[in-house]
């Protein structure tokens, strides 16, 4: 039987439960003028605080509401992977449970969407309530992630979006495990726009991205899209080892000359700590690849789901 929902909201949610009902009336509310069914999808990402408790009760008022209960927490990306496997609508709009995401911006989004654009992605265009620490750092790694891979992605994108029924169907077919969710969506393709927004200040509670799950985020970005860390070995190498060639050059040429030459072992000790030094960051970069392999081979599922109100979509 075809699905007769029109819109499906994925939220991951891990211990935010100091935002859920505010999260709960202020969607209600916006659903209500909807021009057609929504449904609501909390993943819960494995929250350790009374989240899953909440979302129960959400679920029993209203049976527009539903959860997929992961068996642990598997990180943002991987929750909203699991959302978009249970979502049965024409279009899914992917948001974050902590009101960032205004669900006003999502009008615009359905607008665009019913121009004909299949993914229509939020452009922050202002960051509020967020450290300069973290702002800095975004956008420069937006900005060198579109220099080091071949991917048209979009520049202050994060994974706020709506995404039609059929580039979300080409999606799942991406089961990659390291994954960097706003970079498949660009290797898909499709009809893509943006809309600008104002990114709010979190509701309430903490960020449940710190600096480590930030660094995670980034070295999938690069690593699942780029080789360019590997071809820095390939350039590294043919730059030492020319400088190397010229050195050479230039101690025959001393000695024929018969120049005097300083007995230079601090140089010497310089040159093979370097050369230390950049072997062991290039095996760790072929690590990183290669860890990434391993991962990829032992062909585990993304992630385990515990209890759910509702059905994982077929593919
Ligand atoms: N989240 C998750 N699993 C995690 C970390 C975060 O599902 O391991 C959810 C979180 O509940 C929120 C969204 O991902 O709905 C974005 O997290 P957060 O707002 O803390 O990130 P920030 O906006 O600070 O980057
Ligand atoms: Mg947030």
């Amino acid at each position: 039987m075809e699905s007769e929902v029109r819109y499906s909201f994925v939220i991951p949610i891990y211990n935010e439960e100091a935002t859920l009902q505010e999260l709960a009336r202020r969607v209600a509310d916006f659903i209500d003028t909807l021009d057609g069914q929504a449904e609501v999808i909390f993943v819960d990402d494995g929250s350790r605080d009374g989240s899953l408790d909440m979302m129960r009760e959400i679920a029993e008022a209203d049976p527009r509401f539903k959860y997929v209960e992961l068996s642990r927490n598997y990180g943002h990306q991987i929750a909203i992977t699991a959302g978009m496997d249970f979502a049965s609508g024409k279009a899914i709009i992917i948001m974050d449970a902590d009101l960032q995401d205004p669900p006003e911006v999502v009008l615009e989004m359905i607008g665009k969407w019913k121009e004909g654009y299949d993914i229509v992605y939020g452009v922050r265009e202002e960051r509020e309530g967020e450290t300069w620490f973290k702002r800095t750092t975004a956008t420069a790694f937006y900005r060198m992630l579109r220099k080091v891979t071949d991917l048209d992605v979009p520049v202050d994108v994060g994974d706020f979006r709506l995404v039609d029924r059929a580039a979300l169907d080409a999606f799942r077919a991406l089961r990659e495990k390291n994954r960097y969710v706003r970079g498949l969506f660009s290797w898909i393709g499709f009809k893509q726009t943006g809309v600008k927004y104002k990114r709010a200040a979190r509701f309430a509670g903490d960020t449940k991205y710190p600096l480590s799950k930030m660094l995670k985020l980034a070295t999938d970005g690069v690593l699942s899209f780029s080789m360019f860390p590997l071809r820095i070995a390939l350039n590294a190498g043919f730059w030492i080892a020319g400088l190397a060639f010229v050195g050479g050059i230039w101690a025959i040429v001393e000695k024929l000359i018969g120049a005097y030459v300083v007995p230079g072992w601090v140089s010497l000790l310089v040159a093979v700590a370097f050369l230390g030094g950049i072997q062991l960051i290039i095996l760790g970069i072929m690590g990183e690849y290669i860890g990434r392999i391993y991962e990829e081979v032992k062909n585990r599922p993304l992630y385990i789901v515990k209890s759910s109100t509702t059905q994982r979509q077929e593919q």
